[in-house]
């Protein structure tokens, strides 16, 4: 009796934990806690989930005797697992990780609904439907995030595209869909084992298939959507399951994810049907965009000292930032400038990076202040009356080819404009391109200087050059 009542109150507490957990991970000052927070919101719904009593042969029973051992040794090696990879993960293998994750999300809903397919449990219209469309989305989420996950740590270095590619692709998912819904909601017996496997590789192709053509500068918009379907389908299958926790926590994570998405495509300034359904963001496709101009380069020091006595600097952090982990060293930097009166703000793309916020979680990690952070919008009116724009590890963020160049993947994404400010400074380690793999335009402008080294030892003689300047003075 008391674990029925504590089953009906967790949904509702687990809920409050997560909302309240994700309102804190807004801010990078609360981040932490919210992680925390949401994560104890797990621990409820999982204790939950055990409690949970259900029907069967028409006696009720809880999870605690019947499958205790296998979902303890389950959640000891999931969690074992993934405590020690998460504790040794790269920070700059993050994106790659997150991805992974969210696939065994959806791969996870796709299994509960194949056991309560192959069970028989999911019987009534409704939660045949419920269930099937989940397992649909689940197995999606799965194959088109390992494939993201491929994509992200360039063991798939090209999008992969054949002629009639959007016609195969709609034909396996109508086939899926047909079979799915059609012949066993409908027609079949839902414990059909060859209906259900040709539903299930069906599924699980379409993921691949879906994700194999999506160009590099358009995944941010494909790892939000899939982590808002890894959301979706386990909030259908908790539905399914009749578990008021994981229907909830699905459904936030379902509306995160979408909210998301759609803040990921608009940074992209591409509609999701643009970003699933057109080849855009091809790099072999891209014609490149002609370039005028000759690459300059410049001392670390001569640049340090500019910016030293400049009236305004901009930082442009990228991924190559991450890849350096040289954000102390950055705000070591900015904290000198900053006290011989030089203004200095950060601008921050929504896709610089390989995740959402990357570059926040960046910044944050070192300490540099909130108020001096800027996202796009609020700071790209700012580069013409600048000194120097400083493009660290940046380059798809700042390619002017964005705005004219109409053959380029990146051709439409709003940029930042450093390439209106009175002097570029990029600092990058050689002839690198992007991830969207097309050249930069803005390294090839009279106003541009490029700074060649890693970005670490870069900002470490940056640092020593104004260091020993003042020494000097
Ligand atoms: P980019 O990937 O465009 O460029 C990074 C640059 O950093 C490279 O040109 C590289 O040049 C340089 N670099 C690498 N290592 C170092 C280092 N140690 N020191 C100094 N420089 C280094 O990064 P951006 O942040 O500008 O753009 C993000 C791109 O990633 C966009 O195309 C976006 O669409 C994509 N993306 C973003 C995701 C997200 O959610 N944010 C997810 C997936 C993709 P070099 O080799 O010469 O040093």
């Amino acid at each position: 009796m008391i674990a029925q009542h504590f089953v009906s109150l967790s949904g509702l507490f687990a809920a409050a934990l997560f909302i309240f957990g994700l309102k804190r991970m807004a801010s990078p000052v609360t981040a932490l806690s919210g992680i925390m927070t949401a994560g104890a919101g797990m621990i409820v719904a999982v204790i939950a989930s055990f409690l949970v009593l259900f029907e069967l042969d028409g006696t009720v029973r809880s999870h605690l005797t019947t499958n205790l051992g296998l979902a303890i040794a389950a959640l000891l090696a999931g969690g074992g697992w993934a405590w020690w990879r998460g504790a040794r993960v790269e920070m700059t293998a993050m994106p790659q990780m997150v991805a992974l994750y969210n696939g065994m999300g959806g791969g996870a809903a796709a299994a509960i609904a194949a056991v309560e397919l192959s069970g028989g449990r999911a019987s009534g219209t409704l939660l045949l439907a419920v269930t099937i469309i989940g397992a649909l989305i689940g197995s999606i989420s799965l194959t088109g995030s390992f494939i993201a996950w491929a994509k992200l740590d360039s063991r798939i270095k090209k999008p992969w595209r054949f002629s009639g590619q959007r016609l195969v692709n709609g034909l396996i998912f109508l086939a899926t869909l047909l079979v799915g819904l059609g012949v066993i909601l409908l027609y079949g017996s839902p414990a059909d084992t060859v209906l259900a496997v040709l539903f299930f590789v069906g599924a699980l192709a379409f993921g691949v298939l879906m994700t194999l053509p999506i160009g590099g500068a358009d995944m941010p918009v494909v790892i939000s959507l899939y982590n808002a379907f890894t959301g979706l389908a386990v909030g259908l299958e908790g539905f399914a399951l009749q578990n008021p926790a994981l229907m909830i926590a699905g459904m936030v994570v379902g509306s995160a994810g979408t909210l998301l998405t759609l803040l990921m495509a608009k940074a992209m300034n591409r509609s999701l049907a643009n970003v699933l359904f057109s080849n855009f963001g091809d790099t072999t496709a891209s014609g490149g965009a002609e370039v005028h101009g000759q690459m300059k380069s410049a001392d670390a020091a001569d640049a340090a000292v500019n910016m030293r006595y400049a009236s305004s600097v901009i930082i442009i952090p990228g991924y190559g930032l991450a890849v350096a982990q040289a954000q102390q060293k950055l705000y070591e930097f900015v904290k000198i400038l900053l006290a011989a009166g030089v203004e200095v703000k950060f601008a921050i793309h929504p896709v610089a990076g390989r995740m959402p916020g990357h570059m926040n979680v960046l910044l944050a990690e070192a300490g540099v202040p909130y108020d001096i952070i800027f996202d796009m919008d609020d700071i790209n009116a700012d580069f013409p009356n600048t000194d120097v724009a400083l493009v660290i590890g940046a380059n798809d963020v700042v390619n002017p080819a964005a705005r004219t160049d109409k053959s380029s993947p990146i051709y439409g994404m709003p940029i930042l404009d450093a390439d209106k400010a009175h002097q570029v400074y990029v600092v990058k380690r050689g002839q690198g391109k992007g991830y969207s793999g097309v050249e930069n335009l803005l390294f090839f402008e009279d106003n541009c200087s490029m700074v060649y080294g890693d970005a670490q030892a870069v900002l470490s003689q940056m640092v020593q050059s104004v260091k020993d300047l003042a020494a000097a003075a």
